[in-house]
């Protein structure tokens, strides 16, 4: 069990940076997330806290002791791939007892945490089977307990169920969050897929071009979005952007799109030029046509609900409404929001005027 602090951590591979000066605290026990797109720095982020790269500059500490420039062996970390490859020619106790053999353990101890490692994983009953025969979710579990055996002090997972159909990766998240819960071992965790970050994690980095965007918990990442970025990679469909040009000055409560006025939380920073109003689709609500309107382009039907894309004179708006509620395609559409969800955005920097430290007050009355 461990607690990771990372400083300003940087990596150059020759001319080009890989992660640039990233900083965020993985507490004791907690499950997290490294997301962002491909070639963003996760896996590169990883690889120096497990020792397996060696930072350009910057600081690891895991439990106040600095690791930076220690090798992987000093650091008492488990890895797990996204191919679990494992021994064909050993059975699975012995692919499992594999590391701790390898250590020089007694074969009293080592029997006595495999044991320990079956009941956790609940694979007692095959344990003498060789692994050939076995199903991909038996692989990974034993995968897995190749890594929890050497009761490490945390584990680095990169896209651990990469590999696996959507239904089966399914079923597998949620079995390795409950065997984290079971264990709380802290665990960090490269995916770049945001809805799998969002259901397994308790906090979340979300990385851009080797960047720290936003880190913070799952619903303060969806209700806040630090960055435009970050509101476009998180949620499907993801936020909605009205661009209009204006000034939006400390403690304003409301904004004008086409000459509709719409209450915002007040907004705590000043910002003049064109802004982005951004908003979820879940949080659009269409009306008979009336004040700010828009005309229906399309309709994509999704049994629960249904996505209807807008024209409106600021841009392109997504709205999720009922799929029972009636719309028409060419037809024009009231549109209205829920203030509260409002996020304001500078459109030249891409930066929320608002962070989720300083959500913006509006009061329910
Ligand atoms: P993916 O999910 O595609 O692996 P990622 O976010 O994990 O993406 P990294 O693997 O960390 O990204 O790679 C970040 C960038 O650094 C990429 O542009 C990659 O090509 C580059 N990179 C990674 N390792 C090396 C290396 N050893 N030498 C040169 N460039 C590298």
């Amino acid at each position: 069990m461990a607690q990771i602090i990372i400083k300003n951590l940087r990596k150059d591979f020759g001319n080009f940076t890989a992660v640039k000066s990233s900083s965020f605290t993985i507490e004791d026990g907690e499950f997290f997330m490294l997301l962002g797109p491909s070639g963003c720095g996760k896996t590169t982020t990883l690889r120096m806290i497990a020792g397996l790269e060696l930072p350009t500059s910057g600081e690891i500490y895991i439990d106040g002791e600095e690791v930076s420039q220690k090798r992987a062996s000093q650091r008492d970390i488990a890895f797990v791939f996204q191919m679990f490859a494992l021994y064909p020619h050993m059975n699975v106790r012995q692919n499992i007892s594999y590391p701790l053999k390898s250590q020089g353990m007694p074969k009293a101890k080592v029997k006595e945490r495999v044991a320990k490692v079956a009941k956790i994983l609940g694979i007692e009953d095959i344990l003498n089977k060789p692994v050939g025969g076995l199903s991909g979710g038996d692989r990974q579990r034993i995968a897995l307990g190749r890594a929890i055996v050497r009761e490490p002090k945390a584990f680095m997972m990169d896209e651990p169920l990469g590999a696996l159909d959507a239904e089966f990766r399914e079923h597998m998240s949620a079995e390795l969050r409950a065997l984290h819960d079971r264990m709380g071992a802290t665990t960090v965790y490269v995916t770049h897929d945001q809805l799998e970050a969002m259901q397994m994690g308790d906090k979340i980095v979300v990385m851009n071009h080797g960047s720290v965007e936003q880190f913070g918990v799952p619903q303060d990442i969806y209700d806040w979005p630090a960055t435009m970025f970050v509101a476009t990679f998180i949620g499907s469909p993801s936020m909605n952007f009205l661009r209009f040009n204006g000034t939006v000055g400390i403690g304003d409560t409301s904004v004008e799109l086409d000459g509709h006025v719409f209450e915002v939380p007040s907004q705590l920073e000043g910002c003049k030029g064109e802004i982005a109003f951004g908003v979820r689709p879940e949080h659009v609500t269409l009306d008979p046509e009336e004040g700010y309107s828009g005309k229906v382009i399309a309709i994509e039907y999704l049994g629960t609900s249904q996505i209807v894309t807008l024209e409106t004179p600021n841009g392109t708006l997504k709205a999720r409404i009922a799929s029972t509620q009636e719309v028409v395609v060419g037809e024009m559409a009231g549109i209205s929001f829920n203030p509260k969800t409002v996020t304001l955005f500078n459109n030249e920097t891409g930066v929320a005027l608002l962070s989720v430290n300083n959500k913006g007050v509006l009061s329910d009355g």
